[in-house]
């Protein structure tokens, strides 16, 4: 008989377990996978994006309108109490480009490691390779988890296994079915910062080319419907990189409404177009006898120059001062807004950064993150249906929900005690 029963070792896991025992709850978090943290490792391509020093109100508009819900609990555990947390932990943070904050080891192993020596330290029984399947329920309260092996009470039990993304570091949804037994409604998953699929071959041609201080439209049904500035890149079956991620997350709930998505990359976003005009016009007395594509070279990267000689329709060989006014406003408009890619689909779970949906939220304590269905019964992390954008959002969502479970079960346990 345990305290409390956390399912997942994931940062809200790890965080809820160890928050809880040192709290005096006696703690046993269980993990599907051989060790806890395995999606850790791979945060911020290995050196863990942990938070972002923004404000509260900043935060909350990186997440999708659910992510409203946390406004409360990050008055409670925001980052720079995660950051002296990880401090305390022996792993300083620094912040970098973005306001993004990063272990100064730059390290997502230092991070994942920290959380696990500490809840050792802390006296949670980690038991591994122990996928929960089910719940224990009796009179809408919680008694407890079961295994394939074997059933495991306690009067408090912490949803943390995490959403549907990258299913190969264990998170492969399970917490949805043990919420909707429970009686909670589950907002429909889908992926989220997901690359997108293209119609063309323009996109598998430019292949790993990295697009900087680009903007990139987003046009829904013929209308103009968002704008981001950054950076992106081009893969063998279309579109990624960190501003077509974080347009996905809606581009995705358009797809699904089977509405006609294209995306307009203005490739000269610093110039507006009178601007760019006499760009061109200098550009082009200044190089009069030299050929198009020389014109090109010092507007476009390399690899890009066949496509839009292909796309522009000018001849790659014509001479600078052979080019129309016609064509000189073509190669304007391209380079503003011609170059457009017709999305078709979007990437499956394997590749997304996230889950969006999952534990409808109204359905969720806001400060304790107890289902207000079952008593005992907590969720915390990326079952719930709040997602970020990239930034270190997300992480910081998983921490502050752990925290605030992990210390509601421990201060209901001493209410219990009288302790
Ligand atoms: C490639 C990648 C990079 C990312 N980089 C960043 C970043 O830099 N910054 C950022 O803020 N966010 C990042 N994210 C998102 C972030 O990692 C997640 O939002 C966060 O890990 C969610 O934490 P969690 O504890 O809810 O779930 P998870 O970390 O997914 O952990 C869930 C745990 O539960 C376990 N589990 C699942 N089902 C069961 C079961 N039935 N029984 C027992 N255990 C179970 C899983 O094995 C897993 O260990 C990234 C995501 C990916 C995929």
């Amino acid at each position: 008989m345990y305290d409390l029963i956390v399912v997942g070792g994931g940062a809200s896991g790890l965080m809820a377990a160890g928050q809880a025992a040192s709290r005096g709850a006696q703690t046993l978090l269980l993990e599907k996978m051989e060790q806890p943290g395995r999606k850790l490792l791979l945060t911020g391509k290995g050196r863990c994006n942990l938070t972002n020093v923004g404000s509260v109100q900043q935060f909350i508009g990186h997440f999708n309108p659910q992510g409203r819900f946390l406004t409360q609990l990050f008055y409670l555990f925001f980052h720079p109490q995660l950051r002296e947390f990880f401090e305390e932990l022996g792993v300083p943070t620094e912040v970098q480009r973005g306001d993004r904050v990063f272990p100064k080891s730059e390290n997502a192993r230092e991070v994942r490691d920290a959380l696990w020596g500490w809840i050792k330290e802390q006296g949670v029984e980690l038991i591994t390779n122990a996928p929960v399947t089910d719940l224990l329920l009796e009179d809408k309260r919680v008694k407890g988890v079961t295994t394939e092996r074997k059933k495991f009470y306690a009067p408090a039990v912490i949803i943390a296994t995490g959403g549907a993304a990258y299913p190969g570091t264990g998170s492969t949804g399970d917490g949805y079915a043990l919420a909707r037994k429970a009686g909670h409604t589950i907002i429909p998953v889908r992926p989220a910062l997901v690359p997108l699929v293209t119609a063309s071959d323009t996109a598998p041609q430019l292949q790993g080319l990295s697009l900087r201080n680009v903007q990139v439209n987003l046009w829904v049904e013929g209308d103009k419907v968002d704008d981001l500035f950054g950076e992106m890149l081009f893969t063998h079956f279309g579109l990624s990189g960190p501003i077509i991620l974080t347009l996905s997350r809606q581009i995705v709930d358009y797809l699904r409404a089977d509405k006609n998505v294209v995306i307009a990359i203005d490739l000269k976003p610093a110039l507006d177009h009178p601007t760019l005009r006499n760009r061109l016009l200098r550009d082009i007395e200044e190089m009069g006898r030299k050929q198009f594509s020389t014109l090109l070279e010092g507007l476009l990267p390399k690899k890009l120059i066949p496509v839009c000689v292909n796309q522009t329709g000018i001849p790659w060989d014509k001479k600078n001062n052979q080019i129309t006014a016609q064509e000189r406003k073509r190669l304007r408009m391209w380079l503003k807004e011609g170059f457009r890619f017709q999305i078709t689909g979007h990437r499956s779970f394997d590749q997304a950064i996230i889950t969006a949906g999952g534990v409808d939220t109204r359905e969720v304590d806001p400060q304790t993150m107890e289902s207000k269905l079952v008593r005992g019964l907590f969720f915390a992390g990326e079952v719930l249906d709040v997602d970020g954008d990239t930034g270190g959002y997300n992480l910081q969502a998983a921490f502050s929900t752990g925290w605030a479970a992990g210390r509601a079960t421990a201060s209901s346990l001493q209410q219990k005690t009288g302790s």
